[in-house]
């Protein structure tokens, strides 16, 4: 069978290299001391990489995508007497409240538009006014837009206000650096197959260890019970249950080449270098985002379809596709939007080729 071959410029799963998709042609054994060992490894990097240290923190990887790890965090986490405040504005967020909601987990919702960031010191107003608030959760690169959430003031003025900070990095661990420490978050979330380019099948979460062991015997849920799942792999750094021992592998593989780009500083340089230059480029075509530049976050950007246009989401996304890249619909509720990433393997050369043919195609249909 053949098979159209592109690359992802959506993010996340997202392009990975041919050395990392290597490490998975093998059956690793789950037991032994040498895939224990890569577990153990990984986890030390991952604190490393949040500039926290073992003294304080540690890290959980879990079964599953993104979503298993937020949902492992808010459904272990947050007590029967507790509350959580969720700031949302995207699609992310307000999957939190679908989480809080199934897990019978008290909530409110602070929400704004899904083109502005919530504002620190209106979270310090509801949590003044609200005692009963107990965690805040707020997602950091909103994917639904692009846009990147201020997690130092909102992280600060939760802590001043003496509550749990919540945190889903998923679309920019990684690929934006991110103090943990020192901005005090309690738990923060991301998933292999973001950018630190791995392949999808597990989530990560590095969690405050002074919180997390207050969180035993709460979860909601076995297979998602965030303290049991610490508990095993902290024995000598097993899986409870049956690991994605192909992805471990892969992502392994994927820190060691994080770390040989020259790290966190500079994966964030080339995204966002990405990211002007693909703005920059749709703008000379006539593409507005839809995201403020003050806002605009390096990990993927929302465009407005044009006014005048003759030719469907679809017809576009199938010419490019057909020229090797794969792009993405828009998410945003309030506009007609298409979203392109420009995390993962991708580099300077993509980004121009990409805009090539998007010129191409907008010369064919102009043409008509
Ligand atoms: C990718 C992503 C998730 C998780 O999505 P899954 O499909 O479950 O992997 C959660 N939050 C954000 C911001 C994301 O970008």
């Amino acid at each position: 069978m053949s098979k159209l071959n592109y690359k992802l410029l959506t993010p996340g799963p997202l392009t990975t290299t041919e050395t990392v998709k290597k490490e998975m042609m093998f059956d690793h054994c789950t037991w032994d001391e040498d895939y224990k060992k890569i577990t153990r490894d990984i986890r030390e990097k991952l604190l490393k990489l949040a500039h926290v240290s073992s003294d304080e923190y540690t890290a959980v990887l879990i079964q599953g995508s993104g979503t298993f790890g937020v949902e492992s965090v808010l459904g272990s986490v947050i007590g029967e007497e507790d509350k959580l405040l969720i700031a949302a504005n995207g699609a992310y967020g307000m999957r939190m409240a679908d989480i809080a909601q199934r897990n019978k987990i008290k909530y409110d919702v602070y929400k704004t538009g899904y083109d502005e960031i919530p504002k620190a010191e209106e979270i310090t107003r509801i949590l003044n006014e609200n005692h009963d608030i107990t965690h805040v959760s707020m997602v950091h690169s909103e994917t639904t837009s692009g846009i990147l959430n201020d997690i130092a003031s909102v992280s600060k003025a939760v802590k001043e206000a003496g509550r749990i900070m919540i945190v889903d990095a998923m679309s920019s661990f990684g690929g934006v650096d991110i103090p943990v420490g020192d901005l005090g978050i309690d738990f923060i979330i991301s998933s292999a197959n973001k950018c630190i380019q791995g392949v999808p099948g597990f989530a990560f979460i590095i969690c405050k260890k002074s919180v997390l062991e207050n969180s035993k015997g709460n979860a909601r849920s076995l297979s998602l019970d965030l303290y049991d799942q610490w508990k095993t792999m902290e024995i000598d750094g097993k899986w409870r249950f049956t690991s994605p021992t192909h992805t471990v592998l892969a992502f392994s593989k994927a820190l060691e080449e994080l770390e040989e780009e020259g790290g966190i500083p500079a994966r964030n340089k080339r995204y966002s270098e990405n990211n002007k230059l693909l703005i920059d480029s749709m703008r000379k075509m006539g593409f507005k985002t839809y995201v403020s530049d003050e806002n605009q976050g390096p990990i993927i950007t929302t465009f407005f379809y044009p006014d005048n246009k003759n030719y469907t989401f679809d017809e576009m996304y199938q010419y490019i596709k057909e020229r090797g890249y794969a792009i993405y619909p828009g998410k945003v509720t309030d506009a007609e939007t298409f979203r392109i990433g420009n995390i993962g393997e991708i580099y300077k050369e993509d980004i121009e080729k990409l805009c090539g043919i998007i010129k191409d195609f907008l010369n064919l249909k102009e043409n008509l």
